[in-house]
This record gives structure tokens, sequence and C-alpha cells, in this order.
């Protein structure tokens, strides 16, 4: 087989100056997010799985949902009201991998919203064995003393919150050989200066994967995290990253440059399936050579 060279197997990018309300579609980002569509093979590691991936539409949560699918799983994604066109694509990828697809609009800082996905999941699939907590929110500032208290709020609430309730909801309903998943950021470890309320709840939800996975091993139960590093999705334009740093994104990583969506499927199966058997509480980098220390 012919090697493929990693700094070449997806293109070096240079977004043209762009801006989206948040949160970003994938429909309108440029150039577009490659999430596997055209290349992910599935090989059957995850048959008969039920799972559920917040902030499925788009992004990393809507190429994991793609992979989960052609890996033999049946995926519902949550995301929100007005994201539904990229939510209709992930959607009809799930279905055309013959899978059930199951699509959950809604906020996801509201208590109910977070029981409601996994009371549905549970009752469209009869089941829920993959939880991945990928939601959040993420809004670049100028220092700390420009974080307006509605935006802290709402940040805490889309990344902290909602994977600590969904989760909570989850519980009840997890067998043996499950596993939950969390998306963290080398933001956990390497804050930016613009984004300190960001990385913040990216490092709760990495201890809480850690803490978590203590609690739940001795059930059979796995948890883990992954840590994205930087990576070309609607997040990052739509108020994510100053403009300057959009130009340039991803290239100070050791590999040259940003990574793509379908580049985060493998570690996202790998830890659901059997195969991650005896890997309880990692946090799996996939940060193109940046240092999760
Ligand atoms: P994305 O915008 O495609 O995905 C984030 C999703 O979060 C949105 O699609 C949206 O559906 C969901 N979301 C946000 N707030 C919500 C709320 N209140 N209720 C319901 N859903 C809500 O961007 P992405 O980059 O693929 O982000 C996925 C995950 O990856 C996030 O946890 C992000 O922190 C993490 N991450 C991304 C990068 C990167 O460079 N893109 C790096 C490290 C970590
Ligand atoms: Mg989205």
């Amino acid at each position: 087989m012919a090697l493929n060279d990693p700094r070449h197997l997806y293109p070096k990018i240079s977004p043209p100056r762009q801006t989206q309300k948040d949160p970003g579609l994938d429909q309108k980002l440029e150039p577009q997010a490659d999430i596997g569509l055209d290349s992910y093979v599935g090989r059957g590691r995850l048959e008969g799985r039920k799972a559920l991936i917040t902030g499925g539409d788009s992004g990393i949560g809507s190429a994991v949902a793609v992979a989960y699918a052609r890996e033999g799983a049946d995926v519902a994604i949550s995301y929100l009201p007005e994201e539904q066109a990229d939510a209709d694509r992930v959607i009809a990828a799930i279905e055309e991998a013959g899978r059930k697809a199951l699509a959950l609009p809604g906020d996801l800082c509201d208590l109910e919203q977070c029981q409601h996905i996994v009371a549905k999941t549970v009752e469209e699939f009869g089941g829920l064995d993959i939880l991945v907590n990928n939601a959040s929110r993420q809004l670049w500032h100028d220092g700390l003393e420009n974080i307006p208290e509605d935006d802290f709020d709402r940040v805490m609430k889309s990344n902290i919150y909602s994977s600590f309730r969904v989760t909570k909801a989850a519980l009840a309903h997890l067998e043996p050989g499950s596993s939950i998943i969390f998306t963290s950021s080398i933001q956990a470890y390497d804050p930016s200066d613009t984004l300190l309320d960001y990385a913040m709840t990216k490092a709760a939800m990495n201890n809480l994967a850690k803490g978590l996975a203590q609690q739940l091993a001795p059930e059979g139960i796995r948890v883990n995290s992954v840590i994205p590093g930087p990576i070309w999705t609607p997040l990052q334009p739509s108020h994510g990253q100053p403009q300057e740093k959009i130009e340039s994104f991803g290239q100070n990583t050791p590999l040259g440059r940003a990574g793509q969506p379908a580049e985060l499927a493998g570690a996202y199966v790998f830890l659901a399936s059997d195969e991650a058997s005896y890997v309880v509480g990692e946090s799996l980098s996939v940060t193109g050579g940046k240092l999760a220390p």
C-alpha cells in the first residue's frame, strides 16, 4: 500500500476572511470541511450499537456520526434548531449507511432538553450504548474583562452543564460495554488568552471524563476524552477566532496545516469500540503534533 504523507493527505488551507453568525453552518464554510462523506469506510466495528452525539450536525460531531453509522451503529444527533440544514445532510448520510437516524434539535442550555435527547434516543433505538458529549460554544474575547456575563453563562451551560446533564440522564441506560466520550481540546492544556472562558470548560470536560472513568470502570463502562487541535469547522469563523487567525488557521502545528473533521473520526470509533477495551480515562490527542502535556 502506498505511503500517505500526513502533511499533504489533506489540503493545507488558507481560508479567506469570513464571518458567520453563531452557531456557524458547515454549508457556508469556505473552503468546505471534509467530514469523511467521500472517504470513510466502515468495517463493522460498532455493529448494532446505539449512539447519541451532541453537536452531531457539523464539524467533528458530523464526521463521527458518519463514521459510526458506517461502522454499523444507529445514530442520534442533537443540534440547535438554526442548524437544521447541516443536520439534514448528516441524517441522510446515516440513513444511506442503512442505519436508523434520529434528529434532536433544541438548546442544551435547558435541563429539560438534555434529559429529552437521552429519553428520545432510548425510546427510538431501544437503548443507548455510546454517548459523545461534543456540543460546545466558543466565542473569542479580548481579555477577561470583555467577556459579557451572559456570554460566560451560555458558554458554561452549553459546554459544562450540558455534558454533565446529558451524561447524568444517560447513566440509567448504559449497560456494561457502553462508552462515554467527551470532546475536550488542546485548550484544556494550552489556553489562548482570547478563549479564557471556553478553555476552562474544555479543562472541566476533560477532568470530568477522568473522574467519571474511575466511577464507571468497575461497572464495565469506559469513559475517555478526545483532545482536538485546530480543526477546520464552523466553530472557528463564527466568532471562534479573530479574523487574522482564520487565514493561517492551524499552520502553526508541527504538521503545518489545520486538521479536517474526518481526521478525528478514527479516534472516536476506536474509543467506542471493543478495540479500546482496556483504555479508560485517556485523553487522546489529535492535534497535528501540538503537545497536550
Ligand atoms: P461545530 O460548530 O461544528 O460543532 C459544535 C456544535 O455544538 C454545533 O454544531 C452545535 O450544534 C453544538 N452546540 C453549541 N451550543 C449548543 C447548545 N447550547 N445547544 C445545543 N447544541 C449546541 O464545531 P466543532 O469544532 O466540530 O466542535 C465540536 C467540538 O470540538 C466542540 O466541543 C469543540 O469545543 C471541540 N473542539 C474543536 C476544535 C476546533 O479546532 N474546531 C478544537 C478543539 C476542540
Ligand atoms: Mg453546527
